[in-house]
């Protein structure tokens, strides 16, 4: 069987290795421009406003963070009491990457291995989206010889603390969180986000609408193009999904094309 760009990159990233003609192995297997959709790429308008939780004055407030540095700022998330999750945590998740990176990943809230670690997306999840990533040319690693930040991701998430037994999170929490995810954005500066999961998505865009209705189009956060896609955690339940991911990691590229000089 002749496998095409498009499948044997998900096959790959799936972990399935397939044997090719050497004809075939010739060409790169990961070049995208086929995956390029051929229709101008639609621009979505901004979503629909939901009604944000009112966000009570605790700990370091929006005002404060949007002054902040990186040092600063990862001090500031490091001893954050401005909601309960301060308690069950044991390590903040303030975001791993280079600051210069072009690429932005953000996820829900940290789970049980990065509470331990604290580092973002280390579980089976995490290795799933560092398989995505590499399809794509990208890593998360902010340090090695001749990394350019086109090719690096800073990866974040909505919630620095860890949600109990890895329940959803509540308006309230996002609602504390969120001035620092802004502030990493502009502070990094990214091209482009990559919004991944009900949650991010949701949050990020002031959204109700399902992921379904806001794949394929770019939003805007914060004036960064932001692209939707599945959390990798869903993909892990849901296989049949990967390909439409791998569609919005198509998408995510030829918008950093486009952005790029
Ligand atoms: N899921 C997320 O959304 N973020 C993580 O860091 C880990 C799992």
């Amino acid at each position: 069987m002749v496998w095409d760009e498009r499948q044997a990159a998900m096959l790959a990233e799936m972990g399935i290795r397939v044997w090719q003609s050497p004809a075939a192995a010739a060409s790169p297997v990961i070049d995208a421009k086929a995956e390029v959709p051929a229709s101008p790429v639609a621009v979505a308008p901004p979503a629909s406003a939901v009604p944000r939780a009112a966000a009570p004055a605790r700990g370091a407030r929006p005002g404060e963070v949007e002054a902040m540095d990186w040092p600063t700022l990862r001090a500031a998330v490091a001893g954050c009491t401005a909601c309960g999750l301060c308690r069950g945590r044991t390590n903040t998740v303030f975001g791993v990457g280079h600051a210069q990176a072009h690429w932005m990943v953000v996820g829900e809230a940290p789970g049980e291995q990065e509470d331990r670690q604290g580092e973002p997306f280390v579980g089976k999840a995490g290795q799933l989206l560092d398989h995505m990533l590499q399809a794509l040319g990208l890593t998360r690693q902010a340090e090695g010889e001749g990394l350019q930040p086109a090719q690096q991701v800073y990866i974040a998430n909505v919630l620095k603390c860890r949600p109990p037994m890895n329940r959803n999170p509540q308006p309230e929490e996002v609602a504390q969180c969120e001035p620092y995810l802004a502030r990493q954005v502009a502070l990094l500066r990214p091209r482009l986000i990559l919004a991944m999961g009900r949650f991010a998505v949701q949050s990020l865009l002031q959204t109700g609408e399902p992921i379904g209705r806001l794949r394929g189009r770019v939003h805007q956060y914060h004036g960064v193009p932001a692209i939707v896609t599945y959390h990798p955690a869903y993909l892990l339940r849901n296989p049949a999904d990967k390909a439409k991911a791998w569609d919005d990691l198509c998408l995510a590229r030829e918008v950093m094309r486009n952005a790029s000089p």
